[in-house]
């Protein structure tokens, strides 16, 4: 059955039997629980009860997993691309078949509306035959310094390390061990602690078509197993997708305990900036879509300060305002709703918190600000935006991570810039205009990885996402990717 064309009591149905599962840690092949034997319980962000009993993963099970991936490490650099991209182009397919399971465990784990989990398993399962489809530009060049014969292979790291967030559980699980087994590395997996299942099923899903070792799986509750890993000496590569918090604690652990090659595709506190010849409705059609209210905010590309132009700031804040209150709210396993919840009831109460202290600094609520009225069931919040919001108050400086925007009035291109670039982020930035000399002139100035002019400065399959200062370091879903998971070596061959 296809993921639309369920319906809610067919999901909910759906859900229970996978659900029933034993959930296990996917290492060397083979499924197992923790050596601890430990356990945690993963809660619905929708209903509040617990779904799930998984394994607490520790430094040992991550000790297992490294040497199981190290083990395997030499006879998948030693298969030919062409073999491991078939094989994952294997593992493709499987995850088509499997795709309402995973878009159902999403849903119920991380409270993301059923209906945009479509689009999440097409990501996946073009991401992985996008990889595979450059498995031969692994290559390397010869360069004429000499006489002699002087040429470049790229070559695998070995272990790699791959740990990623609670937002788009599996996406991100499943398509980043595209690129670095492409190249020709292992790969361990760790999953949010809060989103863990869809990864866990990914995991004897790969067992099923990949060699054991190539593609390992490991979860704990609490930083102990990516500290592991990060810290794990057979462990030289990291590709980490998460907060800067986490981010700047991964730069600092790897450096005390060896040097790491680590990319970082980190927070956002993107900006949107309309200009006055931009038809005001456009320019709110497009601050909500951007808003990724879909995952409540929880998206690290969503553009949460509207920095428009006095001119039509105000009614551009009349029209957000009124096409915000038409949102559906409900059972994320229903078809019919639009609005996914926060993850966790701490991130929930954070999200409040910065509303509130928002207020305190001379914010004004235009819209939303609080739980939904009439909705006792989910972590819901109602889409909020703020006006007269400061540049530098903290609601306009922070990532909050939830359906939170806040609207900052300009006059001039340079103060537009200015406030712009006046956080420690740089992801993304849209800029509106009809005017293309300015449209061009300010995504220069702007200091973000991705910029989309009259439209989303998101990622696209193929063009190199990642971001500018505290936002990461290195890009991704491109080449650049996969060429960073790969090392350079040089050979020189003496002719004379
Ligand atoms: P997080 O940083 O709290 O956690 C991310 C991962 O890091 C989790 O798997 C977590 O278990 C792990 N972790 C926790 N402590 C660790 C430690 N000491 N060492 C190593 N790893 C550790 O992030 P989150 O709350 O899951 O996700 C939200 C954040 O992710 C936001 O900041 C968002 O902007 C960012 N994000 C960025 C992108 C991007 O592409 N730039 C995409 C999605 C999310």
């Amino acid at each position: 059955m296809n993921i639309n064309d369920a319906t809610l009591v067919e999901n909910e149905e759906r859900a229970r039997q996978l659900l029933q599962r034993s959930w296990k840690l996917s290492i060397a092949g083979e499924c197992r629980p923790a050596l601890s034997g430990r356990t945690y319980a993963v809660t619905s962000p929708y209903t509040g009860e617990q779904i799930a009993v998984v394994p607490d993963g520790g430094a040992e099970d991550v000790a297992a997993a490294v040497t199981a991936a190290h083990a395997a490490f030499e006879g998948w650099r030693a298969t030919p691309p062409m073999a491991r991209a078939q094989l994952l182009e294997e593992l493709a397919r499987a995850i088509v078949a499997y795709a309402r399971d995973f878009a159902i465990l999403d849903s119920v784990d991380a409270g993301i509306p059923i209906v945009y989990m479509a689009d999440e398993l097409r990501t996946v399962a073009a991401f992985m035959r996008y990889f595979a489809g450059l498995a031969l530009e692994t290559k390397g060049e010869t360069i004429p310094a000499s006489n002699n014969l002087h040429f470049t292979e790229r070559q695998p790291f070995g272990v790699v390390a791959r740990i990623v967030p609670f937002n788009h559980p599996f996406m991100f699980a499943a398509k980043n061990i595209a690129a670095p087994l492409i190249a020709g590395n292992t790969v361990i997996v760790k999953p949010s602690e809060l989103t863990p299942l869809s990864a866990l099923l990914l995991g004897e899903l790969v067992n099923e078509i990949l060699p054991s070792g190539v593609v390992n799986v490991v979860v704990g509750n609490g930083p102990e197993v990516p500290q592991a890993l990060v810290s794990h000496p057979l462990v030289h590569r990291i590709g980490f997708t998460g907060s800067e918090e986490i981010g700047r604690k991964i730069v600092r652990a790897g450096a005390d305990c060896g040097v790491k090659d680590i990319s970082l595709e980190l927070g956002g506190k993107n900006a949107f900036i309309a200009f006055p010849d931009a038809d005001p409705v456009t320019v709110a059609e497009a601050a909500i879509r951007n808003m990724n209210v879909t995952w409540s905010g929880q998206s690290c590309s969503s553009t949460t300060r509207l920095l428009v132009h006095e001119d039509i700031a105000d009614i551009v804040v009349a029209t957000i305002t009124e096409r915000l209150s038409t949102h559906v709210i409900g059972n994320p396993l229903d078809p019919h709703s639009r609005q996914g919840t926060i993850v966790s009831e701490r991130q929930y109460h954070s999200i409040l918190g910065f509303i509130e202290r928002a207020q305190q600094a001379g914010a004004r609520v235009a819209s939303g600000g609080g739980r939904p009225k009439g909705v006792d069931t989910g972590l819901f919040i109602e889409p909020t935006v703020l006006v007269d919001v400061a540049p530098d108050s903290e609601v306009a400086q922070e990532e909050i991570f939830g359906p939170v925007l806040s609207v900052i009035r300009w006059r001039d291109e340079e103060e537009a810039i200015r406030i712009a670039n006046s956080v420690r982020y740089g992801l993304t930035g849209i800029i509106y205009t009809n005017d293309i000399k300015r449209a061009h002139r300010v995504a220069r100035k702007i200091d973000a990885g991705m910029i989309g002019i009259n439209g989303s400065g998101a990622a696209f399959l193929g063009i190199p996402a990642g971001g500018f200062k505290a936002s990461g370091l290195g890009r991704e879903q491109s080449l650049d990717e996969l060429l960073s998971y790969t090392q350079i070596k040089v050979t020189s061959v003496y002719l004379d």
